[in-house]
């Protein structure tokens, strides 16, 4: 497989998993969200009171956290989250356009990584791909639940929880410094595992459709939701994920499979019923793409600690 071809097929999941998420939540909007549209005074999530149901319970209102209630709506958080994901595009394309691929053909040409040695052993073929989702996915687990746990990792990653709106375009919403890091985290996940071409491009694909799908703002039918939750990450869940409560936030740090968070005793329950405030304390709503790339220095120069939000 060749460079291009490798970029083509990243390329048209990317649009795809856009256009399907577009696509549920023109069919199935969030009904949370619908009824903030019709009676909401502010526009934005804040104005509205948490009414999680069942597990997945908020009952505090975001104002006694402290964070500043905002006018940003959906229309407008949408075009920061594009031009932070613009310019993870040309960042990342200069660093490492396809180099996971490079890596990649490098460990082949090696024999290093598990897949590699167990292909040696006559191991059939195709399991080297649910192998290598599974592994990719496990290693993503690990590193978002890190970025909640360190500090220094919290600073970058609080850019994607800073969206005051859950939508499709939140799953674009990184910091670039965020993307940097995880670079060699992933990069030797994929020498330690030994993950052919197709293995790369195969994990990428379903990591932007789970990616995408997971922050639409949609209710899945009941009958759907509650077999999927039991594999999968759903919106619902990782809503939950993006809460203003700690307690809520720091659960369901999957992104393809949910049995990660049971098997680690991260996984918290959530169903479309639950209404979540979304967004982080203490911070405005409506932050503009050049105060959203500041975000991870914001205070550094006052020796302000950024303390991730653990429980
Ligand atoms: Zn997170
Ligand atoms: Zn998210």
């Amino acid at each position: 497989m060749t460079e291009f071809e490798y970029q083509v097929a990243k390329s048209s999941a990317f649009v795809l998993a856009l256009l399907l998420t577009l696509g549920l939540q023109f069919l199935r909007p969030h009904s949370g969200s619908i009824a903030r549209r019709g009676t909401g005074r502010h526009g934005g999530r804040d104005s509205a009171r948490s009414e999680a149901h069942g597990p997945a319970h908020g009952s505090t209102d975001g104002r006694a956290h402290g964070q500043t209630v905002g006018q940003a709506g959906g229309q407008s958080s949408w075009r920061v989250n594009a031009t932070a994901w613009a310019f993870n595009v040309v960042i990342l394309g200069v660093v490492c356009a396809g180099c996971a691929c490079a890596v990649s053909r490098w460990a082949e040409a090696r024999e290093l990584g598990l897949l590699n040695r167990v292909e040696m052993l006559g191991v059939h073929a195709w399991l080297a791909l649910p192998i290598t989702v599974l592994g990719m996915d496990f290693v993503s687990y690990v590193w978002h639940r890190a970025n909640h746990r360190l500090s220094l990792l919290w600073r970058f990653h609080q850019v994607h929880h800073s969206d005051s709106n859950f939508t499709a375009t939140t799953a674009v919403r990184f910091h670039f410094g965020e993307l940097l890091l995880a670079l060699p985290l992933r990069l030797a996940a994929v020498i330690v595992l030994g993950v052919s071409i197709p293995g790369v491009i195969a994990f990428e694909v379903l990591f932007a459709f789970a990616n995408f799908v997971e922050h639409g703002d949609i209710d899945l039918p009941r009958w759907i939701e509650a077999p999927m939750a039991l594999l999968f990450i759903t919106p619902a869940l990782h809503r939950r994920h993006h809460s203003r409560e700690s307690e809520l936030l720091n659960s369901n740090y999957g992104t393809i499979f949910s049995f990660w968070d049971r098997a680690f005793h991260s996984f918290g329950p959530s169903t479309s019923e639950a209404e979540i405030q979304i967004g982080l304390p203490g911070l405005a709503d409506g932050l503009s793409a050049r105060e959203l790339i500041l975000l991870p220095i914001r205070g550094v120069f006052r020796g302000e600690r950024s303390e991730a939000p653990r429980l």
